[in-house]
C-alpha cells in the first residue's frame, strides 16, 4: 500500500468513526446539534478523502459541480421555511436515489459498454459487481420517482389521500419479479452484451414507475414513515454504488444511512401503530378514508381568550401539545412566553411531544429548542398519557390528528390504532387552531366535539399573545 492510500484510508476510518458518534449525539436532544455538526466534518472528510483517492478524475468536472451543486443547495436550503422542511427533505431522498442510479449507469457505460467494444469486459464486470450496479440502479430509480411523489404529497401538489389504481398490488407485484427477473439475466448472462443496455434501460424504467405506484397508495397520516423508508432506500442505493466504483467511504456512509433510515422507519411504524409490511405495501387505510372526513361538526364550543386565562390561571398541571399548526404560525417564542409567564405563578407546565406531530420527525423538538424551551419540560407521549387524567388544563395548539380520539374508537377511521395524546382524558381541554378543517390525515377530529372541549378560533401565534397579555392582567 502506497502512502498515500494509507493517508485516504486513514481519512475514510476517522470519517466513518466520526459517523457512528454523530448518528450517536443526533439520537439525543441535547447533543444533536454537535452530532450535526460532527457529521458535516465526517462528510467533509470523506469528500476530501474521495477527491484524494480519485485522483484521475478531471478536477475541472468536479469543481463545477461543487460550485453549482452548493449554489443550489445553498440558496434552497436558505429559502425554504421551516414547515417546508420535510418535502426539502423528500427530494434530499430523491436526489440521493438519483445520483446513485445515475452514477451506476455512468459505470457501465464507460467501464463496460467501452469494454465490450475493447474486447476486455469479462476482465471489468463479474456476475458480482452487476448484481450491486443492477441494485444500485434499481434501488436509486425507485427512491428517486417515489420520493417525488412524497415530496408532492408534502407540498399539496399531490392529494394527500390514498391514490388506489384498481389492481396495484398485482401491478406491484409484476414490477418487483420483472426487475427479479431481468437482474438474474444481467447478472450472470448479459452484463457485457447489448442485451445487458436493454435491460438496464427497461430497469430503470420499471423502477420509476414502481417507486410512484409503491407510494401513491400511502396517503395521511402514514406519510412519516414513506418518508423514513425512502431515506433508508437512498442509503442502500448509494452503498450499493460504493461497490460498483469501489469506494469504501460511499459504502459505510451508504450502509449507516440505510440502517439510520430503518431504524427510523421502525420507530415510525411504532408510533403510528403500523406493521412495515402493511405501508409497503401500500393503501393501508385507503378504502375508509374518503368519506370518513366528513361529517359535519356538532355543538362544538367556542371561548375566547378571556376565559382561557381565568382556566389557565387556576389550574396546578397545564400540558401543552405543540402540532404541526404551531409550526405554521411560528408561534414557539410565544408559546415558551406563555409557558414561562404560568411557571413564574407556580404552574407546571410540560410539553407532550407526538412522535409524529408537525410534518417531519422530531419537527416539535427543533420548532421548540428554536425558542429555548428546557428540555425536561419536554415529555414523550407515554408520560404525558400515565398523568393525563390528573391535568387541569391541555392546550392544543395547532394540533389534530395526534389528538383525534377516533384513532381508539373509530374502527373504521384510517387513523384507527394509530397512538394518541389522551388529551381528551383531561379535566379541561383549550384546542387553538383557525377553523374547523382537518389535520393531515384529513378527518373529523371528534374530541372538538367533547363536552370539556372548548375551541379558540384563530393563529396560534396571535392567540397566544393575546392570552399572555390577558394573564398580565389578571
Ligand atoms: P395536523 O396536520 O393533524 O393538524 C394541523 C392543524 O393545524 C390543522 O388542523 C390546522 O387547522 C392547524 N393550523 C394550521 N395553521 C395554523 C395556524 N397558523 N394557527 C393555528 N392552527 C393552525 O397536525 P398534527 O401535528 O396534529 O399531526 C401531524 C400529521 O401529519 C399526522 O397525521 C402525521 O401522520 C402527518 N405527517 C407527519 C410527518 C412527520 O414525520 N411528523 C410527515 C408527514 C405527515 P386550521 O386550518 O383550522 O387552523
Amino acid at each position: 500500500m502506497s502512502a498515500a492510500s494509507t493517508v485516504v484510508a486513514i481519512v475514510y476510518l476517522l470519517s466513518a468513526c466520526l459517523f457512528i458518534v454523530g448518528l450517536k449525539q443526533m439520537s439525543r436532544i441535547r447533543t444533536a446539534r454537535r452530532g450535526n455538526l460532527v457529521s458535516a466534518v465526517a462528510m467533509a472528510l470523506a469528500v476530501a478523502g474521495t477527491l484524494a483517492e480519485m485522483g484521475l478524475v478531471d478536477y475541472r468536472w468536479i469543481l463545477g459541480g461543487v460550485v453549482v451543486g452548493s449554489a443550489i443547495g445553498a440558496v434552497g436550503a436558505l429559502r425554504v421555511p421551516m414547515t417546508a422542511m420535510p418535502e426539502m427533505v423528500a427530494l434530499l431522498n430523491g436526489a440521493g436515489g438519483a445520483a446513485s442510479a445515475l452514477v451506476g449507469a455512468a459505470f457501465f457505460y464507460t467501464h463496460v459498454v467501452e469494454a465490450v467494444r475493447e474486447g476486455t469486459v469479462a476482465e471489468i464486470v463479474g456476475g458480482a459487481s452487476a448484481l450491486t450496479l443492477f441494485l444500485s440502479v434499481w434501488i436509486g430509480a425507485i427512491t428517486a420517482s417515489g420520493s417525488l411523489v412524497a415530496f408532492a404529497k408534502l407540498s399539496g401538489r399531490m392529494k394527500g389521500a390514498p391514490i388506489l389504481l384498481p389492481g396495484r398490488h398485482v401491478l406491484n407485484v409484476m414490477l418487483l419479479l420483472g426487475a427479479i427477473a431481468m437482474g438474474i439475466v444481467f447478472a450472470w448472462f448479459a452484463p457485457g452484451t447489448s442485451l445487458g443496455a436493454t435491460l438496464l434501460w427497461a430497469l430503470f424504467a420499471t423502477s420509476l414507475v414502481l417507486g410512484v405506484t409503491l407510494v401513491i397508495p400511502i396517503g395521511g397520516a402514514d406519510m412519516p414513515v414513506v418518508v423514513s423508508l425512502l431515506n433508508s432506500y437512498s442509503g442502500v442505493a448509494a452503498s450499493m454504488t460504493g461497490f460498483v466504483i469501489g469506494n469504501n467511504m460511499l459504502i459505510i456512509a451508504g450502509a449507516m444511512v440505510g440502517a439510520a433510515g430503518l431504524i427510523l422507519t421502525q420507530i415510525m411504524c411504532k408510533a403510528m401503530n403500523r406493521s412495515l409490511a402493511s405501508v409497503v405495501l401500500g393503501g393501508f387505510g385507503g378504502e375508509v378514508s374518503a368519506e370518513a372526513g366528513k361529517s359535519e361538526y356538532q355543538n362544538v364550543r367556542a371561548a375566547g381568550v378571556e376565559e382561557a386565562a381565568m382556566v389557565l390561571e387556576a389550574a396546578r398541571n397545564v400540558v401543552i401539545v405543540p402540532g404541526y399548526g404551531l409550526a405554521v404560525a411560528q408561534a414557539q417564542h410565544a408559546v415558551k412566553e406563555l409557558a414561562d409567564l404560568l411557571g413564574r405563578r407556580g404552574i407546571n407546565v410540560a410539553y407532550a411531544i407526538h412522535p409524529v406531530a408537525g410534518r417531519m420527525p422530531g419537527h416539535m423538538n427543533v420548532l421548540l429548542a428554536e425558542a429555548d424551551v428546557p428540555y425536561e419540560q419536554l415529555w414523550e407521549m407515554e408520560r404525558t398519557n400515565s398523568e393525563i387524567r390528573s391535568t387541569d388544563v391541555v392546550l392544543v395548539l395547532g394540533a389534530n390528528d395526534v389528538v383525534n380520539p377516533a384513532a381508539q374508537n373509530t374502527p373504521n377511521s384510517p387513523i384507527y390504532g394509530m397512538p394518541i395524546i389522551e388529551a381528551h382524558q383531561a379535566r379541561h381541554v383549550f384546542v387553538v387552531k383557525r377553523s374547523l378543517a382537518s389535520g393531515y390525515a384529513g378527518i373529523k377530529n371528534e374530541l372538538f366535539e367533547l363536552p370539556n372541549t372548548n375551541m379558540i378560533f384563530g393563529d396560534a401565534k396571535r392567540v397566544l399573545q393575546d392570552l399572555v397579555a390577558e394573564l398580565k392582567q389578571l
